[in-house]
């Protein structure tokens, strides 16, 4: 290539990478200000899993199975089953963790739970410096189903 052709590539160059900063600077930007600006989450967003309360009763929907428990890969779900005072097990969790910094969001456990009781919330605002703010327990994860817009898919349904 001589030197003539190098010229013109470098000058044709220059003319289209400057053509195409000037265009995007009329656009309006892709990005926002977070976070003073929220970006939107498409209905659907996972997060963290959390406890889903029935509305009628104000309990939880979990009884206590442990299938989500065994699904979680990382396993960062910790349950105890509730007994009463003969050693019966109740249907209901005595505890139930959660140990978001070891969470993949991969929603294994919500596909896995067979009594709609755990839902994926589109809560992004969790971090913490301290790991141990990371592990919530049974009312945690109940007050963020409240709080949050959460949903249950499961088999590639929204349900
Ligand atoms: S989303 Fe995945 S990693 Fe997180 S708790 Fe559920 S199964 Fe475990
Ligand atoms: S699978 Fe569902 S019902 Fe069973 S322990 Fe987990 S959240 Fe509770």
């Amino acid at each position: 290539m001589g030197t003539l052709e190098r010229l013109w590539h470098t000058a044709k160059s220059m003319v289209v990478g400057h053509a195409i900063t000037i265009d995007e600077m009329f656009h309006r930007p892709v990005t926002v200000r977070y976070p003073e600006e929220k970006p939107p989450f498409e209905r659907g967003s996972r997060s963290v899993p959390v406890l889903k309360v029935n509305e009628a009763t104000g309990r939880l929907n979990c009884v206590s199975c442990g299938l989500c428990e065994r699904s979680c890969p990382p396993g960062c779900i910790e349950i105890v089953q509730a007994v009463d005072e003969s050693g019966r097990k109740k249907s209901w969790p005595e505890s139930f963790h959660l140990d978001l910094s070891h969470c993949m969001v991969c929603n294994l456990c919500v596909e896995a739970c067979p009594f709609d009781a755990l839902e994926m919330a589109d809560v992004v605002e969790l971090s913490s410096y301290q790991v141990q703010d990371l592990r919530f327990d049974q009312d945690q994860l109940a007050e963020l189903w409240k709080t949050s817009r959460s949903l249950r898919v499961a088999d590639g349904q929204k349900l």
